[in-house]
């Protein structure tokens, strides 16, 4: 689960990670107001998406005067942002934080993850703040340093003095102890938070020597939102993709992805198998989508439902390995999609397993339109052939 960057801050501002002063705002009305509240000039109004790369795509706006607070917000909500990890429709702005502007002296990239291969959180520390970390990594990895941590023992001080003292030239005294209480805090807000990631990028030192964080990231591994009740209540809807949304609320495992062929599979196995033969056949998947192995005919109808929304699908595969899930419940659960919906794309299906005569026995006596497939390559070539047909 992604938060936004202001929300990010709150929980730096209380875990003793210092950010500069700011409000989000949602209108310009309340903006103008803001800025009378925040120190300034210089102001900095930045755009609340869950993108980064903001500051490439406009969305970070540095200005002087107070009317020039209204007419950045203004010009950023209610807005479209491309930046480059959005796609090319951008995302839409709903809210802008407003914060004082800080005097950069230096720049530095500070951030945690979990590093699989050593099954350990990862401190990852660079001198080369404020630039795409990815890029840092694969041009000149040299200037990525990384400690690692002993999930027993903690961040130890020691750790992040082997961060710090390989800055060249060495901060001041009083800098140094401020970025390794930082790397203390961000070990800690990773821990009690269950984060995925943790990223401040950029880590500055102000001009009056003050350590700040002047971005923020947070993501929360999703598995333990159970026990992140605090953490859930931040989870903006607005930000994601409608028909994820939709799949999300009845526990379908569905990812939208850039083709135009529909799917629906049981099993992210299976799903992702069939994804590679689709490929295979010379066409590509519109959507990850796994029903899972106990999926009720609700499910079922609701995973349908979600394909026929999404316009750029020009045939759909159903591909039901019937174990748990029984194939009579999931002809049942197709036809009831299908009894709301016209289908106007070529369906092809293809079932095996428990109950499988009665499926497709309830599938041939509806009045649905479908191809039968016997093995999964006949299916991937039928729905291949019939997008090809179709372009
Ligand atoms: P991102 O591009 O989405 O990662 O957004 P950031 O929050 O990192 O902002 C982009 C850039 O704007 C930063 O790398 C800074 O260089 C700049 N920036 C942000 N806040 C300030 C500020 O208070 N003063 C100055 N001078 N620059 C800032
Ligand atoms: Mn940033």
């Amino acid at each position: 689960m992604k938060i936004h960057e202001y929300q990010a801050k709150d929980i730096f501002g209380k875990s003793g990670i210092p950010v500069p002063n700011g409000q989000v705002v949602a209108s310009s009305d309340e903006a103008t107001k803001v800025c009378q509240i925040i120190n300034g000039p210089p102001w900095v109004v930045k755009a609340q998406v869950h993108a980064g790369g903001r500051g490439k795509g406009g969305g970070v706006k540095v200005v002087h005067y107070p009317y020039e607070v209204v007419t950045a917000a203004e010009s950023l909500l209610g807005k479209a942002l491309v930046t480059p990890q959005t796609g090319s429709e951008g995302v839409k702005v709903h809210q802008v934080l407003i914060e004082e502007g800080v005097d950069i002296d230096r720049e530095f990239y500070l951030g945690m993850v979990i590093n699989r291969a050593k099954a350990r959180p990862a401190m990852i520390f660079s001198q080369a703040g404020g630039m795409t970390i990815e890029e840092v990594a694969s041009q000149t990895p040299e200037l990525i340093w990384t400690e690692y941590v002993e999930p027993t023992a903690g961040w130890m001080p020691h750790q992040g003095r082997n961060l710090v003292y390989r800055l060249d030239p060495l901060p001041s005294p009083g800098a140094i102890r401020q970025l390794m209480a930082a790397m203390a805090s961000i070990y800690k807000v990773f821990r009690t938070l269950d984060c995925s990631l943790v990223e401040v990028n950029p880590l500055v030192i102000t001009a009056s020597g003050r350590v700040l964080a002047l971005d923020a990231k947070i993501n929360i591994d999703d598995n333990s939102l159970f026990r992140q009740k605090e953490i859930l209540r931040l989870d903006d809807s607005s930000e994601k993709d409608p028909l994820e949304l939709m799949a999300e609320k009845y526990n379908l495992n569905y990812i939208r992805l850039g083709g135009n062929i529909g799917a629906m599979v049981n099993g992210a196995g299976l799903a992702m198998a069939t994804m590679d033969v689709i490929k295979l056949a010379g066409a590509e998947p519109a959507n990850f989508l796994d029903v899972g192995g106990g999926a009720s005919e609700e499910m079922i109808t609701k995973g349908f439902e979600i394909i026929l929304q999404d316009k750029r699908v020009k045939a759909i595969l159903i591909n039901i390995f019937g174990g748990i899930l029984r194939c009579d419940v999931l002809a049942r659960g197709v036809l009831k999609a299908a009894e709301n919906v016209h289908i106007e794309v070529p369906l092809i299906v293809r079932l095996e397993g428990t109950n499988v005569e009665e499926g497709r026995k309830i599938l041939e006596e509806s009045n649905l339109d479908f191809l039968v497939a016997r093995d999964l390559a006949e299916a991937a070539g039928l729905v291949a052939k019939q997008v090809n047909k179709v372009d």
